[in-house]
């Protein structure tokens, strides 16, 4: 008798527990936001989770991504080693690195040279970023235009181990997939976390939304206004789940010399920054790397050859030139809403 009602107990325990287990699966999820210095930018996060706070791992992840893989001011990353190989022979780099080179070699071929990894030269000359910089003189650009090419960069692998060879004095510079690459990175890690609901992260201007809120509206990606303050919109993405959106604009990093805008996106057939009348670039690709490229690959080209250049990755756009004209792509019109005055919106059709 009394066993049975220390079994009536303990099954009451049980019920009490699986209930409590129940009602563990039904809490809603915590909100976590982050705000830091990474890879040269501000990286900020929204994450919705029943599970850890995984923002500040998320910090670490992308800032051993900057220096293990992709940093050119380093020369313990694999991109410094293998500038500092340059014209020496190949460099070993881990498969990682090979990926992100494969893809952005694509982008390369694909844009006609338009974007060019091996811009590093040139990015160094013109230095943008600099205390006082100035317009380097046609000299030295036109002699830092025979150190690039995407075709100087070679890869392969020998017993397993992959490598990377640079022709002499030149410099591979992945800064325009950079934060697309930690977009990609950090869409893995927070897959594997599935107590994770959603999340918005914004590595500079690489926007990346996963899964959903716990309200289940969409999520709302801003874009800048490239001729107003930092907090202007010129308008806003409504989107659902899983999206990477970049942007590149004239806008981030640029210098004034004799009332003339020098930003940081250059042209690699001019060696000058990239004058195509555009001012804004967003794009929407399958992924951070591929998205970030063609952003600033799209500002290289101008409209007509970008809106060619992403259909041919079937991604979406929208397109801002200096006469105030925002032009979207058809599969982004109903996403977009302008927030700017003074910009008039136009679909742009193929
Ligand atoms: P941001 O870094 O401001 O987000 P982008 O993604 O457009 O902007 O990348 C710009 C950076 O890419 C430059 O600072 C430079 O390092 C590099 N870059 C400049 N011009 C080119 C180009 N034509 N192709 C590839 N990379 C470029
Ligand atoms: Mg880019």
């Amino acid at each position: 008798m009394k066993n049975k009602w220390m079994v009536l107990l303990f099954l009451a325990a049980t019920g009490i527990l699986l209930s409590g287990c129940s009602q563990e699966a039904a809490r809603e999820p915590e909100i976590y936001d982050k705000s830091d210095i990474v890879m040269g930018t501000v990286v900020t996060e929204r994450i919705y989770t029943r599970g850890e706070d995984a923002s500040s791992e998320i910090i670490e992840l992308l800032s051993e991504i900057e220096h293990r893989y992709l940093s050119w001011r380093e020369e313990d990353s694999d991109i410094g080693k293998i500038n500092q190989q340059a014209g020496k022979g190949q460099a070993p780099v881990d498969e990682q690195t090979m990926g992100y080179l494969e893809q952005t070699l694509q982008i390369a071929e694909k844009s006609q040279g338009a974007f060019d990894p091996t811009i590093g030269e040139l990015s160094l000359l013109w230095d943008v970023e600099a205390e006082n910089p100035k317009v380097p003189s046609e000299k030295k650009i036109n002699q830092r235009l025979q150190n690039r090419g995407y075709e100087k960069i070679r890869m392969g692998s020998d017993g397993g181990q992959d490598w990377v060879e640079l022709e002499d004095q030149c410099s591979i510079d992945l800064g325009a997939v950079g934060k697309g690459i930690g977009c990609d990175e950090t869409a893995k890690f927070l897959k594997e976390d599935k107590q994770v609901q959603g999340a918005v992260i914004a590595v500079g201007g690489s926007i990346l939304t996963l899964g959903s809120k716990p309200d289940e509206t969409s999520w709302k990606v801003a874009i800048r206004d490239p001729r107003g303050t930092q907090e202007e919109l010129l308008g806003v993405l409504d989107l659902e789940g899983e999206n990477y959106v970049s942007t590149s604009g004239d806008y981030e990093k640029y210098f004034m010399q004799d009332g003339k805008r020098y930003h940081h996106i250059l042209d690699p057939s001019t060696g000058y920054p990239a004058d195509t009348g555009l001012i804004s670039v967003t794009v929407l690709g399958e992924n951070g790397l591929v998205s970030d490229g063609l952003s600033t690959a799209c500002f290289v080209l101008g409209m007509k050859k970008g809106a060619e250049l992403l259909e041919e990755y079937q991604a979406e756009g929208i397109f801002v030139n200096e006469e105030k004209q925002v032009y979207v792509t058809e599969g982004l019109m109903e996403n977009f809403e302008l927030a700017a005055s003074g910009y008039i919106v136009f679909p742009l059709s193929s």
